[in-house]
């Protein structure tokens, strides 16, 4: 689509980060710049404007900030979904395995109702782990997760094809090699 090029061409790329030889995609430019902040809300809100949500799930921390947007805009609530220790009610928690131990993601109990039909973001899918877990804690409270999302896809690390193997869909916007 016209729009995916102009928002991928707003992602830099920063080679040897976090660790030598990882090329960071960074989405600071995309959301410091107000017209392609806006025709990124924009996208999603006009894929998911009709699809009868109640909310819009985020993973922490980059996930919060299209994922609160997208939300508010759709006249919905937000849940976030957090790093171990964060949140301070009743939890449940889901572990996955990183390329060098692991992570847990947290949410709280009575985040949702059973039932509820939730669309969950986050900025970008590399091995699937954290969007996998993120969802799993959804289906664990009841809620139905009717589409992941991210602004960047890393196809060539399998994430994306894993989560559409286990029958969620997943919308990117774009794709890196
Ligand atoms: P995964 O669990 O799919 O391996 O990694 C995805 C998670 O790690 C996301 O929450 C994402 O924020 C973060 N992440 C991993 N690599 C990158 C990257 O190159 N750029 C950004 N912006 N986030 C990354």
């Amino acid at each position: 689509p016209f729009y995916a090029e102009y928002i991928r061409e707003r992602i830099r790329t920063v080679p040897d980060w976090p660790q030598p030889g990882i090329m960071f995609r960074d989405i600071t430019p995309l959301l410091q710049d107000k017209k392609t902040f806006r025709v990124l809300v924009d996208v999603f809100v006009h894929r998911y404007m009709d699809q009868k949500l109640d909310y819009v799930a985020g993973v922490d921390a980059r996930g919060f900030i299209l994922g609160a947007v997208v939300a508010y805009e759709l006249n919905l609530g937000f849940i976030p979904v957090r790093k171990k220790g964060k949140l301070p009610f009743d939890t449940v928690a889901e572990e996955y395995e990183l390329e060098y131990g692991s992570a847990t993601v947290e949410i709280h109990t009575d985040a949702c109702t059973a039932g509820d039909r939730i669309l969950l973001i986050d900025d970008l899918v590399a091995t699937g782990g954290t969007m996998l877990a993120a969802a799993k804690l959804l289906d664990r409270i009841g809620a139905k997760v009717v589409e992941t999302a991210a602004i960047v896809d890393l196809p060539e690390l399998g994430g994306s094809k894993l989560i559409r193997e286990q029958g969620i869909p997943l919308f990117t916007v774009c794709d890196f090699e």
